[in-house]
């Protein structure tokens, strides 16, 4: 019998999760509380849709064109995936007897390393992993927990070589500073060994905020503007300094 996972939602032609086309499922749930989530809907672990893997197989199979001519493939996001483990390797491992590419996006909060986990990647293509601050210091206020697991779980993704592109919201009087660059360049350069695809910054903005009133919640950043393309760029040079690939932003 199928397992049943807690789906958020998906999404048939998504472009900015992975390469190529990809269908995203966006499970539910999370334990990080990041200032600037604009999926604050997907953070209860409780609700969501229940949804088997022969459930979903059949409309993802119906894109399989689509994702095969484009390089593309299935994403799992969240919330965050990997609090749903012996799903996603059902889920992934199926997809894998179809021929199709798989990828997980995560915050990378582990806390358990395991057989299952390592199950898991044997069927996983690649990783994005999100890693919101190199300064324990920054990251703490910034997601209410500590960094030291994410940058454990990278260190990890390399032992077991896997395929990784790393994602940094640049969210300004957080992450924005040269300082913090330069931490995350040193991180991937000397900790990961440089065994990063690319990192991709992503600009902190403000769509999304509006979620939190409607959980009587208040959004951690507000009035806090994007990042000015300039701060990206000085960003996006420091870490090439270290011989690391930025990814269009
Ligand atoms: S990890 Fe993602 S889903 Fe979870 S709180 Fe942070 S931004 Fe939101």
């Amino acid at each position: 019998m199928s397992l049943l996972a807690r789906v958020h939602s998906t999404e048939s032609c998504g472009t900015l999760d992975g390469p190529g086309i990809r269908y995203i499922v966006f499970l539910q749930g999370c334990l990080m509380r990041c200032l600037y989530c604009h999926n604050r809907d997907t953070w209860d672990l409780n609700t969501g849709e229940l949804r088997s893997v022969e459930d979903m197989l059949p409309e993802i199979l119906s894109y399989k064109a689509f994702m095969k001519g484009s390089g593309g493939g299935v994403t799992c996001s969240g919330g965050e995936p990997l609090l749903q483990i012996p799903f996603l390797i059902e889920f992934f491992e199926r997809l894998k007897q179809e021929g199709i590419h798989t990828c997980l996006d995560t915050n990378g909060y582990v806390r358990q390393y395991n057989d299952q986990l390592d199950r898991l990647m044997a069927s996983t293509d690649m990783v994005m992993l999100d890693l919101k601050a190199i300064d324990d210091e920054v990251h703490k206020p910034l997601t209410k927990i500590s960094n030291r697991y994410a940058l454990d779980f990278a260190r990890y993704l390399v032992r077991m070589q896997k395929r990784i592109w790393i994602r940094y919201v640049v969210v300004p009087g957080y992450t924005d500073s040269d300082e913090g660059a330069h931490l995350m360049g040193r991180f991937l350069a000397d900790d990961l060994q440089g065994k990063v695809e690319k990192i991709d910054l992503l600009p902190y903005h403000e769509l999304g905020s509006h979620k939190w009133a409607y959980f009587n919640d208040t959004f951690g950043l507000e009035g806090v503007k994007p990042p000015p393309r300039e701060r990206l760029d000085a960003i996006a040079d420091i870490l090439r300094s270290y011989d690391i690939t930025v990814g269009p932003y």
